[in-house]
């Protein structure tokens, strides 16, 4: 089955045209939307969407899926976050609520692109080394939460994190475009994964084992993947920011467990050479995320605490 690529109109802005690129592939009306390139800073994510399409065109498919690799295009033009044109987080505007800002308007594309879908995947991923890393978010109903944990079953991600069900929580996941998206009737799986440096084949062919196992759930392929590891750890996420400028330095082993004071690693500060700053863990858990060996500012994460639930 060979890929169909085309394009929604998004804007004509001054002169400029702005278009949602799309890539189809399969017979009928999508199933799953799988959707890339929504922070500009976050290209792992099309490494993955690259794989998938190259696996989906050597099988017979009975139902399409539809790739937005880039979501964003003038964020990742930009390689960051968001856009300067108008500073606004797309993952954070619903659907752009009609505004004329262009993340506003392509944020309306993207939901449009992911409707009539059963399943829209939002993959994400972290400066952090993070395993794969599936996102429960709050305030699901008993069956929509069954249809999370079939999805979760078939990604099979290393970790689970979970959001809690308090007003804060709800209330940011509210504003997402993950919510936007669940209000027109498309459930939604937000995944993270490492940045391009540390996304190894192991990551990646969990990955693409996982959302091959997603498109056999809802029919688009038959099932010929190995079952999942099963592996996995439910958490609740604790982040630990730079304490100063400087260089990183991980010592504890990702994945691994810790304990309350555990060194985690070190900051060689920018002002002292020589008079290394152990960053400890606050609280036991698994080390989900960490930095590898990077330069931080105060205030930049570097590592982030499972506590099991
Ligand atoms: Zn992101």
């Amino acid at each position: 089955m060979e890929p169909v690529y085309h394009r929604l109109p998004v804007v004509d802005a001054g002169g400029m045209e702005l278009h949602l690129p799309i890539c189809d592939i399969g017979p009928g009306r999508p199933r799953m939307c799988v959707v890339a390139g929504i922070h500009g800073d976050e290209p792992s994510p099309l490494v993955l969407v690259d794989r998938l399409v190259m696996a989906l065109r050597d099988r017979e498919m009975h139902g399409a899926v539809r790739v937005v690799a880039a979501a964003n295009m003038p964020a990742l033009l930009q390689r960051s976050r968001w856009s300067s044109w108008d500073e606004e987080d797309m993952n954070r505007i619903g659907d752009g609520d009609g505004g004329p800002a262009v993340t506003r308007r392509l944020a309306a594309a993207v939901v449009a692109a992911c409707e009539g879908c059963t399943l829209a995947v939002n993959l994400h991923n972290f400066v952090m080394r993070t395993p794969l890393l599936a996102i429960q978010p709050p305030g699901q109903d008993r069956e929509r939460r069954t249809r999370h944990d079939a999805y979760i079953g078939a990604l099979d991600p290393h970790v689970v994190w979970v959001f809690g069900d308090g007003p804060d929580d709800v209330r940011t996941f509210g504003s997402s475009i993950d919510a936007a998206i669940e209000r027109r009737g498309t459930d939604v799986l937000a995944v993270e994964m490492s940045d391009l440096p540390e996304l190894d084949e192991p990551l990646l062919a969990r990955g693409i084992a996982g959302l091959l196992r997603l498109a056999a759930h809802l029919g688009c392929i038959d099932d010929r993947e190995r079952p999942g590891k099963r592996n996995r750890v439910y958490v609740r996420r604790r982040l630990v920011r730079a304490p100063g400028a400087g260089i990183f330095e991980p010592i504890a082993a990702l994945g691994g467990q810790v304990a309350e004071d555990d060194v985690v690693g070190e900051l060689i500060p920018l002002e002292r050479p020589g008079a290394r700053v152990p960053v400890r863990s606050p609280e036991r858990g698994w080390l989900i995320q960490r930095l590898g060996r990077r330069f931080v500012r105060p205030g930049d994460m570097i590592f982030t605490v499972g506590r099991s639930v």
